[in-house]
């Protein structure tokens, strides 16, 4: 495991969900790979466990049948989504490895609430021929859009790197002897697995990615789908600290956005404002980057934007230093926990996320390696044991809100440890993951994604069977 990119873990995708819905879709896609020399005249496909029991409203049941159609999810226009799956239902059929086939909706999609022994988010993909069976997978999605198979890994190749990391020591350890940063180590690991010109490349897609999302979230209102009946709030904010300035595009709008207040309270208000633009964007199906996965989408977008706007932001290199760094502590969480909600509540989502922000930021704030490891130990402190109950398996409430928690979280851990000193924490970041973990194994599965406890079933207004 300890080949993992900082480019597997800032995924660009569609939302709702980074498990939900990116995992199973490239599940799909990996499943129809190499079909097209058979004879289908079936596919089939089971959801189990926490895909079941919240699939409908993380869009699973949508995301599976895309893939199968081919469609990438980096690439596809969020906007034609519905319509493709509207005509899959209407015609009851799909094209698969350039041959059409018959699938029936609800038939062919099961939904299976019982957790398969492989992982609490197991798909199964079937195809059959008129008289055999061509072909049967299994895929976990393990979270930020990560999936595995019994036969294959995804992203989890075994690279050789110049610097293995599997702890917090580790980077400490690197960096101390090279008297460097820890976004120098993760550099010169990044450079052992692509060129320069594609890591500045992939970085400035990400970078595009967050901007488009946090604009086109601060400049569309109304309600969000699937029955909850959630309004927007991000556009409103927006308007309201902007003041009546105008923009024609999204230049004009960070212009904008450069000459506002600076006075405490504004500044809260924005880092929210951003953290509810991304998640209202991935609960609308919008294209977002998994941070490290959709639901915690928001945080980091949100904090760079914090340090674009508010501190002393040089250059575009500093923006590549904190990815760098917040990047890797995403990885020694999934290597030494989970970033499943699934497996670990929502401490692995929003937990992890405001642990990497808190220390990248930590970092271009000017904090030593030390400084950034002990930011993202406090803010992961302090995420704890935080459960994932989505109301009606949507990824809206309370997801939406607690990325602006998420975000706060980890400027306040960048700033206590910018003043802290490493040496006297009692709390390494090594000890904070292994805790995680053992929370993680310790949570009722009702608080992990399965909207059968929390906030899912406490709210009267609400049929959780509609
Ligand atoms: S509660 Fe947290 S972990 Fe669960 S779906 Fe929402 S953001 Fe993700």
């Amino acid at each position: 495991m300890n080949s993992i990119s900082i480019f597997d873990i800032f995924k660009i995708g569609i939302g709702p969900s980074s498990s939900h819905t990116l995992g199973p879709w490239k599940a799909a896609l990996q499943f129809i790979d190499g079909l097209e020399s058979h004879a289908i005249s079936r596919i089939h496909v089971c959801l189990y466990g926490s895909l079941s029991k919240t699939g409908v409203g993380h869009a699973t049941d949508k995301a599976v049948v895309l893939g199968l159609l081919g469609f990438d999810p980096k690439t596809m226009q969020t906007s034609q989504i519905n319509s493709v799956i509207e005509e899959v239902k209407r015609t009851e059929r799909i094209k698969v490895g350039g041959k059409e086939i018959e699938f029936k909706y609800d038939r062919d999609i099961i939904f299976k609430p019982n957790a398969h022994d492989l992982h609490p988010n197991t798909v199964k993909f079937v195809a059959i021929s008129d008289t055999s069976l061509i072909k049967e997978e299994f895929y976990a999605s393990v979270g930020g859009g990560f999936i595995e198979s019994p036969h294959q890994n995804d992203e989890a190749e075994q690279r050789k790197l110049p610097f293995p990391i599997d702890k917090g020591e580790d980077l400490l350890k690197y960096t101390a002897d090279n008297q460097c940063k820890i976004s120098d180590v993760v550099l010169k690991n990044e450079l052992s697995i692509r060129s320069e010109p594609e890591i500045k490349d992939k970085l400035e897609t990400i970078l595009e990615t967050f901007l488009d999302c946090i604009f086109a979230g601060c400049s569309v209102d109304g309600v969000l789908p699937g029955g909850l009946n959630v309004v927007r709030r991000a556009k409103g904010i927006c308007d309201k600290l902007l003041d009546g300035q105008q923009f024609d595009n999204r230049e004009e709008w960070l212009a904008a956005l450069k000459k506002a207040p600076k006075d405490f309270n504004s500044v809260n208000k924005w880092i929210s404002c951003f953290a509810l633009a991304v998640n209202e964007q991935n609960a609308d199906m919008g294209r977002v980057v998994t941070s490290p996965t959709n639901g915690a989408a928001g945080v980091i977008p949100a904090v760079l934007m914090y340090y674009y706007l508010f501190c002393d932001f040089r250059s575009k290199d500093s923006i590549r230093r904190f990815l760098f760094t917040a990047g890797e502590i995403g990885c020694l969480f999934k290597k030494g926990a989970t970033i499943s909600a699934a497996v670990g509540g929502c401490q692995a989502e929003i937990g992890v996320s405001a642990a990497m922000a808190a220390g990248g930021l930590t970092e271009v704030l000017g904090g030593s390696p030390e400084q950034c490891l002990m930011a993202a130990e406090i803010a992961m402190e302090h995420h704890l044991g935080l459960t994932c109950d989505p109301v009606k398996g949507l990824v809206q409430i309370p997801c939406i809100e607690r990325n602006t928690m998420g975000a706060m979280k980890a400027i306040t851990a960048a700033n206590l440890a910018l003043e802290g000193k490493p040496k006297e924490s009692k709390v390494s970041l090594d000890v904070a993951v292994k805790t995680m973990w053992e929370v993680s194994k310790n949570m009722s599965s009702k608080y992990k994604e399965t909207a059968e406890g929390g906030l899912a079933v406490n709210i009267p207004v609400i049929n959780p069977s509609c």
